[in-house]
């Protein structure tokens, strides 16, 4: 099969590999679409911890059953699935609840595990133990199924936020999560929506996605605007989906009484640190939760979302590639050309 192989920073090769078999407990995919995430870009970059190469990355992912290793029941050759991308250890009391994301042992496909950046992929026992595989409903498109795990960490994020009718949402940062979450934002039926970025063409695309709001954080102060926009009142929910620091104080600055703000995006490793006032969560009894990849139940929430048409992911899925292209896509998404890029395998 062809395979792009991570070599180490900055170096992939697309080449001929050995096809693998699926082993014992084990499900082989045959790929139909894969997209490329900010982490992927990472690792090409800069490498990661948890990828020794050579590796196949990529974990968002549409494949089709194509063959299944002893043992395995409850699936079919044929159906198409995607996969969650944590695996928990299965035995720990986190694993226990279902949080295999927060499992201190988890790994993860595209990183310990090889990825769907190739024509095939065989995903774990552990996983397929674990019902990581999920089966995706006809009507959704290939893009749309690959979509499900952005949109699944999205869920993760919004979970304990509790968007509800009379609540303003503010979004800071409109990559495709952000832009993601002011999806889900909306289907969870806020009151009103606002975009925030410092990229004009960011806010461009976000605009399209109906937003009642659109803010430059370039050229305007964010927290007086929001306050401005809300009659001072400041916004019941804001969403950090952007690793910047001076983002997450002013989601603490502009939250209303009882605010919740996601720190969604991770911030600099090696600068994490920020100067937060602790009486404004105090008095205004604000609420600020992490988010970190996703479980089972998220996926499962967001294959519905996309199916029963609350979230259109394909809105999202604005560049396509073959696999020979793979440095485009990653480049592409690199540079923030549009929103999703897609390789494509037919
Ligand atoms: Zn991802
Ligand atoms: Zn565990």
């Amino acid at each position: 099969m062809r395979a792009a192989v991570y070599m180490g920073p900055g170096r992939i090769e697309v080449r001929e590999v050995e096809t693998p078999r699926p082993g014992p407990g084990e499900i082989l995919l045959k790929m139909r679409a894969a997209a490329v995430c900010g982490t992927d870009v990472r690792i090409y970059l800069r490498g990661q911890a948890n990828v020794v190469p050579p590796h196949v990355t990529g974990h968002e992912i549409c494949g089709e059953i194509a063959g299944l290793g002893r043992g395995v029941r409850g699936y079919e050759i044929g159906q198409r699935v995607t996969s969650v991308t944590a695996i928990g250890c299965g035995a720990c009391p986190t694993c226990a609840r279902g949080w295999t994301n927060m499992c201190p042992e988890a790994r993860y496909i595209g990183y310990h595990f090889a990825g769907a950046f190739a024509e095939y992929m065989v995903v774990p026992a552990s996983a397929v133990a674990q019902g990581a595989v999920i089966a995706a409903p006809e009507h959704l498109s290939d893009d749309a199924v690959a979509l499900v795990e952005p949109l699944s960490c999205v869920v993760n994020g919004q979970e304990p936020l509790h968007v509800g009718e009379s609540d303003t949402v503010v979004v800071i940062g409109m990559g495709p999560i952000g832009t993601m979450h002011l999806l889900l934002a909306q289907a969870s039926g806020a009151a009103r929506t606002m975009a925030v970025d410092v990229e004009p063409r960011r806010l461009e695309i976000a605009g399209t996605f109906g937003p009642d709001e659109v803010i430059d954080s370039s050229t305007a102060n964010v927290v007086e605007e929001v306050k401005r926009l809300t009659g001072g009142r400041g916004a019941d929910v804001v969403v950090v989906a952007c690793g910047v620091k001076q983002a997450a104080l002013e989601a603490v600055a502009m939250a209303a009484m009882k605010g919740r703000i996601s720190f969604f995006a991770g911030f600099p490793k090696d600068d994490p640190t920020i100067a937060l006032d602790a009486n404004a969560v105090h008095y205004r009894e604000l609420a600020i939760h992490g988010a970190f990849a996703s479980h089972r139940a998220q996926f499962e929430r967001a294959m519905a979302l996309a199916a029963e048409g609350k979230v259109d992911l394909d809105a999202l899925a604005t560049h396509h590639f073959d696999l020979d292209g793979i440095v485009d896509a990653i480049e592409t998404t690199r540079r923030g050309d549009g929103l999703k890029s897609i390789i494509r395998f037919d």
